[in-house]
């Protein structure tokens, strides 16, 4: 079966994950069957899910027309036969016990047609055991979502030990078609990616408090200022639950060893029933308290080093035993954690050698089996390589053709250095590391002889930028100073661009949102496929335009525009951008990657020289009428005495194309 062969999907369980399968199938334009055991459990589903589009209508994600037909689309059932007749995949959400869902899966088996998919969302029971009681485990995967369906983009698509291919590539197709990124786990290790990366890491915060080492705040100052993850450790243990974690950490256990024996302190809070922020109090206090306040200066590299060390023994063991492979795991971290760096990339930051020393050094301390590195961590060490190849900090690197960079891919053809925002699981949202990379690009790209123009575009097929990453923003709520300096280096971004003495076309295709839009403000020409759309939501989050919209944005469209774009923070399609000012030209959606280049390609065939004297003319003027008007008199003067300007005009003599050489 391929996607386009899959029409009705039906959705076994309408509980906290079932309704949520259920909506976003429905929003993908599936017909969908939601079936539960009680006819008011089903109902109580529908009617989270009409709650739920009716709030993504109320913040402007779909229209109320589309909301209404996706409920239209959706089905409620108890009868199990009438529920799966005409399925074409069944997602299994029912709840986390082998019994139960072996019998689920037994009278499915029964009812549903041949040609029917299974995919159970189980988080951690063993696909390969559930397949067992049908008589398709060809048929039979996992589709592992994250609560709540509706926001996290991540799916784990999770092979059993018979699934065929095909299966999972209808799985993985069926998760892009509703709008999340699929990684593939290539066995039904327990805990798969995500939770066999983030629990561990969580537990080794708990013993390093329960050994005596560190205190509550001093891990989390460390994870959230030093690492940089969204939360403080014990902060999400907090926010998920605890027992919530507890639970897989015991299963892990079980099934993998004593490396994830549970920390006592978990486990005492467990038996508490101080659970986290669902029940007033965890490792902080909610109710009487002020819940959890991560302190910034409390941050310490002993304790950063002990928790990237079992990250890499983590992430070591999944690579090297096949479960998945490195990018696989580095999206679904970041996807399924809401980290804004790859685990592989902290890990090779930090250094692998060093951490092995440290994983060592913990191991004759204490003989415990979580320390216990795995021989492939030990030959990447050996080797001298990083995760990703090179070891070291993942600094930029030549290649042929391009410049190496980790968010962001920079290629060199034509005389055109083409950088590509490249974080299309966060639809390139821009974090601070990809900010300093892309100024970094320019410095190169304006340096590089071979380089006579730039145009900067966005992977993927969603966004050019989506706006600024503000999970890995959050960690700045509060700190007034962090956050400053962030919209900062956002301005310096977009100043860099708007100040690079060659010309800098942005490419936009999709969404181009927030600090995406004020990137690229700094271009000299902007070019949008039709289906783009822009705005400067900031308002609508209490906040204001920090990349420089408030200054830049007038200067481009008017004072009148830029403040009906700002204060209504309403969306724009690339038409409207393109009659405002914004947009020079709005190419068809499947000529915008040609057209683009073209342009970039065409301005890059320009005079060097005089095209430097503009900007610097353009960009001084704005400021200072007078002054533009000065440097452009000087600069009409130097160009006069250049061999462009010789070329320039015989070739317009000739009526030739000319070729300038920047001399
Ligand atoms: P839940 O308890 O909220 O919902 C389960 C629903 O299944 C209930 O409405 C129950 O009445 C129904 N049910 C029971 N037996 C049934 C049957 N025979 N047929 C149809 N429905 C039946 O549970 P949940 O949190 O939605 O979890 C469901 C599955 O998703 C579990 O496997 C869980 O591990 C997995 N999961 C949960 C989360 C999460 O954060 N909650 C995240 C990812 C995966």
């Amino acid at each position: 079966m391929e996607i386009d062969d899959v029409n009705t999907i039906t959705v076994l369980g309408a509980g906290s994950m079932g309704h949520g399968i259920a909506e976003v199938a429905a929003l993908a334009g599936f017909e969908v069957r939601l079936r539960d055991i009680e006819a008011e459990f089903v109902q109580d589903g529908y009617e989270q899910i009409e709650w739920s589009l009716g709030k993504l209508v109320e913040q402007g994600q779909i229209e109320r027309a589309a909301a209404d037909a996706t409920l239209d689309r959706i089905s409620t059932h108890v009868d199990l036969a009438e529920a799966v007749a005409d399925a074409d995949v069944v997602v299994e959400a029912v709840p986390e016990k082998m019994a139960i869902k072996r019998e689920v899966y037994a009278e499915l088996e029964a009812a549903a047609p041949e040609r029917t998919i299974f995919a159970t969302n189980t988080s951690s029971l063993s696909i390969t055991e559930l397949a067992d009681v049908t008589e398709r485990p060809a048929q039979f995967c996992g589709m592992h979502f994250f609560n709540p369906p509706v926001r996290m983009d991540l799916v784990e698509v999770i092979a059993g030990a018979e699934t065929d291919t095909e299966t999972l590539d209808l799985i993985a197709d069926l998760a892009v078609a509703m709008e999340k990124t699929p990684v593939r786990v290539h066995k039904d290790s327990p805990g798969f990616i995500v939770n066999r990366v983030l629990v561990p890491l969580m537990n080794e915060a708990a013993w390093l408090v329960e050994s005596g080492a560190a205190t509550v705040e001093e891990v989390d100052s460390t994870t959230k200022y030093s690492l940089g993850l969204p939360m403080g450790s014990f902060e999400i243990a907090d926010q998920v639950g605890i027992d919530v974690g507890y639970h897989v950490l015991e299963y892990l256990h079980e099934e993998l060893g004593d490396a994830y024996r549970p920390c006592p302190l978990l486990e005492a809070k467990v038996e508490a029933g101080d659970l986290g922020k669902k029940t007033g109090a965890g490792f902080y206090d909610y109710d009487g308290g002020d819940g959890a306040q991560v302190p910034s200066d409390q941050t310490r590299d002993d304790v950063a080093e002990r928790l990237l060390a079992v990250l890499a023994n983590e992430v070591a063991a999944l690579v090297a035993g096949d479960v998945a492979d490195l990018d696989a795991i580095d999206t679904a971290v970041k996807l399924g954690g809401r980290w804004s760096d790859g685990p592989a990339k902290m890990i090779d930051d930090a250094g692998v050698a060093d951490l092995l020393a440290t994983l060592d050094e913990l191991h004759e301390e204490t003989g415990e089996d979580r320390y216990d590195a795995e021989p492939y961590l030990r030959d990447l060490a050996a080797s001298g390589a990083g995760f990703h190849g090179a070891a070291g900090d993942g600094a930029a690197d030549d290649t042929d053709g391009g410049y190496d960079y980790d968010d962001i891919t920079v290629e060199i053809r034509d005389r055109v250095g083409h950088i590509m925002l490249d974080r299309p699981h966060r639809m390139n949202t821009v974090t601070g590391d990809l900010l300093a990379e892309l100024s970094d690009a320019v410095g190169r790209c304006e340096a590089d002889e071979e380089v006579r123009a730039i145009l900067l575009t966005g992977t993927g097929d969603r966004a050019f930028s989506a706006g600024a990453d503000l999970q890995a923003m959050a960690g700045g709520v509060g700190d007034v100073n962090r956050v400053a300096e962030l919209s900062r280096r956002g301005q310096e971004a977009a100043g860099r661009l708007e100040t690079c003495e060659i010309p800098v076309v942005a490419g936009i295709d999709g969404y181009c949102l927030g600090g995406g839009m004020e990137l690229t403000m700094g271009a000299d020409l902007r070019i949008a496929s039709e289906r783009s759309e822009f705005g400067q939501p900031e308002h609508d989050l209490g906040i204001l335009p920090g990349w420089g919209g408030t200054v830049r944005l007038p200067r481009i469209v008017g004072m009148g525009r830029a403040k009906e774009i700002i204060f209504t923070a309403d969306r724009y399609d690339a038409e409207t951008m393109a009659e405002y000012g914004f947009v020079n030209e709005v190419t068809p959606n499947d000529e915008f990657d040609e057209r683009a280049f073209e342009l970039a390609k065409q301005l890059a065939g320009g005079p060097p020289i005089a095209q430097r004297y503009t900007k610097r003319a353009m960009h001084r003027g704005w400021d200072d009428v007078d002054a533009g008007l000065d440097v452009e008199a000087q600069s009409f003067g130097l160009v006069f005495d250049t061999e462009d300007m010789m070329t320039g005009m015989a070739a317009f003599m000739s009526d030739e194309e000319a070729e300038f050489e920047g001399k």
